[in-house]
């Protein structure tokens, strides 16, 4: 080997000795960090800079090495929405690239040594009021399915895990936080006293074949497929069930916000459905209109969410348990934040 080379070959091995590796970049969902891993037990210097017009942040760390596997993500969280890696000869640069109204607050950790970044959502008062509505309860259990568990206790279970979810960003307000029974114009009216911006009603789906499965969103619109037309159907049921006359619920919007709360609806069934599906593995059955009493009568935008089939086994094995109840809550929150705020 040449000599000059050999020096140089040397001379760049001890420089990377001394050089603190970074091993991978995570992002953590709940709650909501980025997280730089670094090899080893010394923490490196480093300098950082936000760009507020940009909502660019810049994170440099000097004399470090970057391994392979710390490198650009794509990321389109609630948070953030990629990560990108500059690597130069003795130090690496991360730029982030944030949503708007996000803080963030950085700071290493022992043990392993990482560096963190936790983000908050920046809100400076509640803006926006949110009714969350589990559908059925006390005399009306709403859907029987696998098992025999309830539509009405999974559906209030997701709810008040929802709720949770919400309550520092949004004014939340619950139609029933307990096993009681409400008309469905009772629901729509309480939307209604609240000048709520949106109403999810928290639902889940039945069908005589136990095969189907999934998970669907439907949003009020005066005229539905067949089968949308038979979903509200039985959802529309319970009323006349316990003597609540639902043709009576009449639409109070007029034409033109009927079409924007439509087109809003839709806005937002389309991004969580998506959302929804990778987040808690149900099979996407899509968004549908149709005519049901509990959204007709709210004047906002309205979805009748319904988290799965609980006639099917494979879906009451998630809906039943607590840790799938959670990402679901979890799923439907973002959504809503990311409708307001993004
Ligand atoms: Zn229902």
């Amino acid at each position: 080997m040449n000599k000059i080379f050999l020096v140089f070959f040397i001379m760049s091995n001890l420089m990377f000795a001394n050089m603190i590796e970074l091993d991978n970049i995570r992002l953590n969902g709940n709650p909501p960090q980025l997280v730089f891993d670094v090899n080893g037990d010394k923490k490196p210097a480093y300098e950082i800079n936000y760009d507020e017009n940009n909502r660019l942040l810049f994170i440099e760390f000097f004399d470090t090495k970057a391994s392979n596997g710390f490198a650009d993500k794509f990321v389109n969280g609630s948070y953030i929405d990629k990560i990108k890696v500059v690597k130069y000869a003795a130090s690496t640069g991360i730029f982030v690239f944030f949503k708007k109204n996000v803080n963030y607050k950085g700071s290493f950790w022992s043990n392993p040594i990482r560096y963190v970044l936790d983000f908050s959502r920046k809100i400076d008062k509640k803006e926006y009021t949110v009714v969350i509505d589990p559908g059925h309860g006390g005399k009306d259990p709403g859907a029987i399915g696998f098992g025999k568990y309830m539509e009405k206790d999974i559906v209030l279970s997701v709810a008040k895990r929802l709720e949770k979810e919400l309550k520092s960003d949004f004014n939340v307000v619950m139609t029933r936080d307990n096993d009681r029974f409400i008309p469905l114009s009772e629901r729509a009216r309480i939307g209604n006293r609240q000048q709520a911006d949106i109403f999810v009603s928290l639902h889940a789906n039945a069908n005589a074949n136990n095969n189907a499965k999934g998970f669907e969103i439907f949003y009020y619109s005066q005229t539905s497929s067949g089968y949308a037309k038979k979903v509200a159907e039985f959802e529309n049921s319970v009323g006349e069930r316990f003597g609540e006359n639902t043709s009576d619920i009449a639409r109070i919007a007029t034409d033109i916000s009927y079409r924007k709360n439509k087109e809003e609806a839709i806005k937002f069934s389309r991004q969580l459905m998506n959302k929804y599906c990778g987040d808690v593995g149900l099979e996407k059955r899509g968004d549908h209109g149709a005519n049901f009493a509990v959204l007709r009568g709210f004047n906002g935008p309205g979805v009748l969410v319904e988290l799965g089939f609980i006639t099917n086994e494979g879906d009451v094995s998630k809906m039943k348990e607590s840790n799938y109840q959670e990402k679901m809550a979890e799923s439907i929150a973002n959504s809503v934040i990311n409708y307001f705020y993004q």
